[in-house]
């Protein structure tokens, strides 16, 4: 990795868009960076480190910088692809799928995906204190519930204290057998994951632990990432990621191969390999379903089973994630 003057703090640096093009040595217009949206640049000085200077195309680059595309107006991609907020039976539930809930714990993540399914979702709406109260109650009061899903925004990007108070909280509902941790957080930003109180409570807890982790390139892990896992994987936490397939990010069989190899030197399996979902602004990041299948059957020839992401697509009303 080149040496460069990027941050090195925990913080995460609010940058613009110029000031990031700056940072990266390349030409904003070149690029054709848009500099105003309503879901802005977020990247954490972790994630950015992970960048190489001076390339336009670097496919870290591509999932965080906004460009112009975003603009399109394309059939077919919508607001909420995935129907969220038609199983919204109360502020910060979402209930979908039998016998598991999912939980939006934050509204917030530490870094902006510009393909997120979840862009235009009114998180402000979602999350506070009384929403989660009456959440719980609701899991409390159905006992075919046995798993919680804790989703976002990002859960981690709470602070440590908030997310370990409400995971006790779950822990104390009888009929909940496992605890599910959807985050980017530890790839993106692995210098502000929880670490300490968190790592505490997994190890002294009764739930099965579940942290799925969200990479979609080989080149966001590092060397502190590994690190941070093997501690999670201590405490108990059975380790997933999922990617999200994303034209000029990693449509390329060699790509997602080396990405299966690289997470499974951090002790994680991958789970899921994504078709986006048609949310507005992302549809520059389409890959077509007959090249999905094709890079499929790619890693299918290349790797052990063990290391084949299931290739999904999420269906409005289906009961569970539809294989391609
Ligand atoms: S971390 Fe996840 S929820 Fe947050 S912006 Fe990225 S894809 Fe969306």
């Amino acid at each position: 990795m080149p040496q460069t003057n990027k941050p090195t703090t925990k913080s995460i640096k609010h940058f613009s868009v110029k000031e990031l093009c700056q940072t990266l040595q390349i030409s904003a217009l070149d690029i054709g960076a848009l500099t105003q949206s309503e879901f802005p640049l977020k990247i954490p000085a972790d994630f950015l480190a992970q960048i190489e200077i001076g390339n336009p195309l670097d496919p870290l680059l591509k999932q965080v910088l906004p460009v112009l595309a975003e603009t399109n107006q394309v059939p077919g991609f919508s607001l909420d692809p995935v129907g969220d907020l038609n199983n919204n039976p109360t502020p910060s539930l979402i209930h979908k799928y039998h016998g598991r809930v999912l939980l939006i714990a934050s509204p917030k993540c530490d870094i902006h995906c510009r393909y997120c399914f979840r862009r235009h979702f009114p998180y402000e709406q979602q999350i506070n204190q009384r929403h989660w109260h009456k959440a719980l109650g609701l899991i409390n009061q159905d006992e075919s519930i046995h798993e919680v899903i804790l989703s976002g925004g990002d859960p981690m990007s709470l602070s440590e204290a908030a997310l370990v108070t409400l995971i006790e909280k779950i822990e104390q509902i009888p009929h909940i057998k496992t605890l599910r941790i959807h985050s980017r957080t530890p790839v993106v930003a692995p210098s502000k994951a929880p670490e300490t109180l968190f790592i505490e409570w997994a190890k002294r807890s009764r739930l099965n632990k579940v942290l799925v982790v969200h990479c979609n390139h080989a080149n966001e892990l590092s060397g502190q990432t590994a690190q941070l896992f093997q501690q999670y994987r201590l405490a108990g936490f059975q380790l997933l990621n999922q990617t999200v397939l994303l034209k000029e990010v990693n449509d390329n069989s060699d790509v997602l191969i080396d990405l299966s190899h690289a997470l499974f030197n951090q002790g994680i399996l991958p789970y899921y390999l994504h078709q986006l979902d048609k949310v507005q602004g992302a549809s520059h990041f389409e890959v077509s379903d007959l090249q999905a299948l094709e890079l499929h059957e790619n890693m299918r020839q290349k790797l052990p089973g063990y290391l084949v992401p299931k290739l999904v697509r999420e269906i409005e009303g289906q009961p569970y994630k539809t294989p391609l």
